[in-house]
């Protein structure tokens, strides 16, 4: 299943050049070519589907087993000092090609730019965070 225009789906059918660290039936995982440090590559499901609303919960599952096992894989070959997994759904959370996608971000002690995902944060009365949480429990 494709998507028409998406880039993703180009990648996996080959039709555009990538750099691909691993692949098997369901996936293809490549580097991302913009790299936020070195070795930074995102998994790629090969069936289309546009985000973490749309993906199937047990693809979903097997996305983060592969983490695990690259994460690891990476960690050890690049020796890095620590990892991230990022995972963005929705243009207001820094999606920008809408193909799910899981980032792979190894992570260095003497990299240039040590704050590439520093956030700020928001303060919430007690009673504001017992209201999200009540509203959040199922
Ligand atoms: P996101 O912002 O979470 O949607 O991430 C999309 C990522 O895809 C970005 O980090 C881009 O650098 C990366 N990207 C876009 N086009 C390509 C491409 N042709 N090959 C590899 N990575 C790409
Ligand atoms: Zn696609």
């Amino acid at each position: 299943m494709r998507e028409t225009n998406c880039i993703f789906c180009k990648i996996i059918a080959g039709e555009i050049p990538s750099n691909t660290i691993y692949e098997d039936g369901e996936f293809k995982v490549i580097l991302d070519a913009s790299p936020a440090t070195k070795g930074h590559a995102l998994i790629l499901p090969k069936n289309h589907c546009a985000d973490i609303y749309e993906i199937e919960e047990d693809v979903a599952a097997r996305v983060m087993k592969l983490a695990k096992k690259l994460a690891c894989h990476m960690t050890e070959t690049l020796q890095c000092d620590g990892f991230n997994l990022v995972q963005n759904n929705h243009e207001i959370a820094g999606q920008t090609v809408f193909h799910f996608h899981m980032h792979l971000i190894p992570r260095y002690k003497n990299a240039k730019n040590n704050d590439i995902l520093k956030w700020t944060h928001e303060n919430f009365t007690p009673e504001e965070m017992k209201e999200i949480c009540d509203s959040l429990k199922q």
